[in-house]
């Protein structure tokens, strides 16, 4: 063996982390012995055949992106790992059984990442994950959510259709999941018939709305098992940082509070946490109540838009257009077993641009300050809400 290829093992075997000792050990044998220390440690990590000057090139490339990575993360990773990801995504080109074996290790990392049954991340990533949000959201000042699912009547459905069809409405459950959520969003099996989403960068009201989409995609889904056909529904709870907690275990908490609240109100209900309003808001689908149309005061176009929520204080929609923040609409509103549709005052609170369209959160302004109107009673009534639990708000 070459005298500068054992000197590179010695400095591999007594630097296993690629830690930067390690990368300015290597710097200072090419000095000493020349250049044929990168195509000798390359061909070490990779059983790869590198000319001297290409070597090197790569090994640069290498340390680059290592440490582009690790800021990334903000926390360091192996050199095996950053030598894995140079081949595999910057240096896509170069591809031997060596690079194959390199991404086997990577992929035995995942699986330690993820939940076998539903191909989720498992709770161990979960934990991880949440304390890296929580660190992030602090940082920064920002804010995200985490949404709490709970499959409901698990047991019964367990017990009526077989424990394999269990396991195949948690896949489906978990795929509609991944397909639904953002891809910033990461999907978590917490346990059992229990799984979790973290959503970055989301405050609760944009998180339901989210939330609520997955909700009805699973009560719409058919599953099939062995011929027969059935379906599940779920129950959820959404916890954001900070308004509901500012430690993991506090907001893991407060959503756990909320879920077990859209349980007890009948599940197939997604609740928010809520410490502002003494109770937990209710939100519905829009089954009972459909919004028609949604007017622009400023101009009399009329906007064509599928309700996504409707709560005692407001709607959330998509719109194709962009709203105003504190401009003012008339909604229309389509009441079932009403025969007239009822217009309604309202004010846009919120609005978020995705990429087909706009999310609009808007807070009703007339539902008569008294709570005495007709369309309070008959929204009340639809929503099974007390009267005296609207949202009494005054323009502003
Ligand atoms: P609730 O609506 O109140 O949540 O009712 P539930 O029956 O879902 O509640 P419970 O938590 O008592 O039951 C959960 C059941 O989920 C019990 C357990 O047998 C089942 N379960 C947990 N993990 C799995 C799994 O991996 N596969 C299958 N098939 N069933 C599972
Ligand atoms: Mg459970
Ligand atoms: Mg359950």
């Amino acid at each position: 063996m070459s005298d500068i290829r054992q000197k590179v093992i010695d400095s591999l075997s007594s630097n296993v982390d690629g830690n930067s000792d390690f990368l300015s050990s290597i710097t200072s044998l090419a000095k000493e012995e020349g250049e044929h220390v990168y195509d000798t440690l390359l061909n070490l990590l990779t059983q790869l055949d590198f000319s001297p000057e290409d070597a090197k090139k790569n090994w640069q490339r290498i340390v680059e992106h290592k440490n582009e990575l690790e800021g990334k993360l903000g926390h360091s990773i192996s050199l095996m790992t950053a030598v894995c990801y140079y081949f595999s995504d910057v240096e896509k080109n170069i591809s031997t059984p060596a690079i194959i074996e390199l991404k086997i290790l990577e992929e035995t990392k995942k699986q330690s990442h993820s939940d076998g049954l539903t191909g989720l991340f498992n709770r161990r990533y979960f934990d991880e994950a949440m304390q890296g949000e929580m660190n992030r959201a602090q940082r920064y000042n920002s804010s995200f959510s985490v949404f709490f699912i709970d499959l409901d009547h698990f047991k019964k459905l367990n017990d009526t259709y077989g424990h394999q069809a269990g396991d195949l409405t948690l896949k489906v459950v978990a795929d509609i999941l991944q397909s639904m959520k953002r891809t910033e969003d990461t999907a978590c099996r917490y346990g059992g018939e229990e799984l979790v989403v973290i959503l970055p960068e989301t405050e609760k009201i944009n998180a339901l709305v989210i939330a609520e989409r997955i909700r009805k995609k699973v009560e719409e889904q058919v599953l099939e098992f062995e011929g027969t056909t059935f379906g599940v529904t779920l129950s959820g709870g959404i916890a954001s940082y900070p308004a509901d907690g500012k430690e993991v275990q506090e907001l893991i908490h407060a959503a756990d509070v909320a879920l077990y609240q859209a349980k007890e109100s009948g599940r197939n209900k997604i609740f928010i946490h809520d410490f502002e309003k003494r109770h937990y808001l209710r939100i519905d689908f829009a089954g009972e109540v459909q919004v028609k149309s949604v007017t622009q005061s400023s101009k009399s176009e009329k906007i064509d838009v599928p309700a996504v929520n409707i709560s005692s204080s407001g709607i959330l929609f998509e719109s194709p257009i962009a709203l105003k923040i504190g401009e003012h609409v008339q909604i229309l509103l389509s009441i079932k077993d009403q025969k007239q549709p009822v217009t309604v005052k309202a004010q846009v609170a919120r609005v978020e641009k995705f990429e087909s369209h706009f999310d609009i959160g808007v807070s009703f302004l007339e539902i008569d300050g008294s709570g005495e109107s007709e369309f309070a009673k008959t929204l009340a009534q639809n929503l099974g809400i007390p009267l005296d639990q609207f949202n009494q708000r005054k323009p502003d």
